[in-house]
């Protein structure tokens, strides 16, 4: 019965995550894998996700019962709010709902299985680059117009606006335009406040729909009204619109798949039609979403104190990743490799692209046992005070070799 069935390619990410873990050299570093790592290269436990932890495991009142279809209420109302800000005018007039999902990679399945299935919807576009599940995600949806836009000048090591503008303007009234909420990934680059602006303008004017994909909301720059700028500027113009939400980054919840995707309409009278049938789609992939991520998000965020402590670790990490990028800058400089790094520091959130070439990203595996994607993509959180001159070394000698 199995017999034709032809073994997949790997996905790169987690192949060298694997090739990492099998090299036995003691100066080894994984630039690769998409998670925060300590100064000490360990995973993070916030600490305030952890005391919460302990109050849930203790609380007798819980139990394990299913969720609701589309989730737990108060974690979705308050990942809503989250990226729609409190004072939101969508939320206000009761135009704006959330659906728990798993993780962001569930939203943005969802979103997808309802675009096509409801609106109808055969054309998306994401940015080239992007994370590479956007196609993938699509495509297994049934979407057969899958495109990409123009995002990445790797000459000026910037984003090509006139190319992505120039991209958009192509594509046909009502086609799904996914775009980065904030710290774009891979490139670490995002449009400023004016260039959303123009990006905006045309989509209104082509009648293009937005999906917002928000990974890493306060995990960029630490302050998660700043990272939902972009969101709520569309939102404000009067755009319907999703946003698919993940807390892996943010609450370093990466296993536990808590997610949300935010709904907001021109007219809340839609509400009951649209949740109706997400219920109706997700029932069919998974019954209902797990609860434990969703519980301790929800405990943190509706209760002052916590929100403040959440804060406070959002701050902290965003700003090592901060400390890295100058680091790693000034030591190029230091070294005088040749090409310009200022990139490294304008960039933001946890990726960097660094402009390396396959070729250079090769000696950088085979000799320096560094890891890192053959975009030139690195993830700042595998740089800390212990290894940052290997690294900056290494990336000297590949780039003079
Ligand atoms: N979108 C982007 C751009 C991402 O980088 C990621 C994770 O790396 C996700 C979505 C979804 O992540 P998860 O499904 O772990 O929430």
């Amino acid at each position: 019965i199995y017999a034709d069935v032809k073994k997949g390619p790997a996905i790169e990410v987690f192949a060298l995550t694997q090739a990492f873990k099998d090299d036995s050299n003691p100066n080894k570093v994984n630039l690769s894998v998409g998670a925060y790592r300590t100064n000490e290269g360990q995973p993070w436990v916030l600490p305030v996700v952890r005391n919460t932890e302990k109050n849930i495991a203790s609380d007798e009142n819980i139990n394990h019962e299913y969720l609701p279809v589309t989730g737990l209420d108060t974690f979705t109302s308050a990942a809503t709010q989250l990226v729609l800000g409190a004072d939101s005018i969508a939320l206000k007039e009761k135009r704006a709902f959330g659906v728990q999902t798993i993780s962001g990679t569930g939203a943005l399945r969802v979103a997808a299985e309802f675009l096509y299935q409801q609106l109808k919807r055969n054309d998306v576009y994401y940015s080239n680059p992007t994370w590479e599940n956007h196609h993938k995600i699509f495509a297994d949806t049934g979407f057969t117009k899958l495109h990409s836009y123009r995002y990445w000048d790797q000459n000026k090591r910037q984003l090509d606006l006139k190319g992505m503008l120039a991209d958009l303007d192509q594509a046909v009234p009502g086609s799904v335009i996914i775009l980065h909420a904030c710290a774009h990934n891979p490139t670490g680059s995002d449009p400023t406040q004016e260039q959303w602006k123009e990006i905006a303008d045309l989509m209104e004017r082509k009648k293009l729909f937005p999906l917002f994909d928000s990974a890493y909301q306060g995990f960029a720059s630490g302050d998660p009204d700043r990272d939902a700028w972009a969101v709520r500027y569309f939102v404000d113009r009067g755009f319907e619109l999703f946003v698919c939400q993940s807390f892996a980054k943010n609450f370093g919840l990466y296993c536990e798949r808590a997610g949300n995707l935010t709904i907001v309409q021109k007219n809340g009278a839609t509400r009951d039609a649209i949740h109706s049938q997400l219920t109706l789609i997700i029932r069919g992939s998974y019954s209902n979403p797990p609860a434990y991520g969703a519980r301790i998000v929800s405990k943190v965020l509706n209760t002052p104190e916590l929100r403040q402590e959440w804060m406070g670790c959002i701050q902290s990490m965003s700003s090592r990743i901060r400390e890295m990028r100058q680091a790693l800058r000034s030591k190029l400089v230091e070294l005088g490799t040749p090409g310009t790094w200022d990139h490294i520091v304008n960039q933001i959130g946890m990726f960097s692209y660094t402009g390396l070439n396959e070729q250079q990203v090769r000696i950088l595996i085979d000799k320096y046992h560094i890891y890192l994607l053959k975009t030139g993509r690195i993830n700042m959180c595998g740089l800390n005070t212990g290894n940052i001159d290997y690294v900056a070394k290494a990336i000297h000698a590949a780039v003079t070799s």
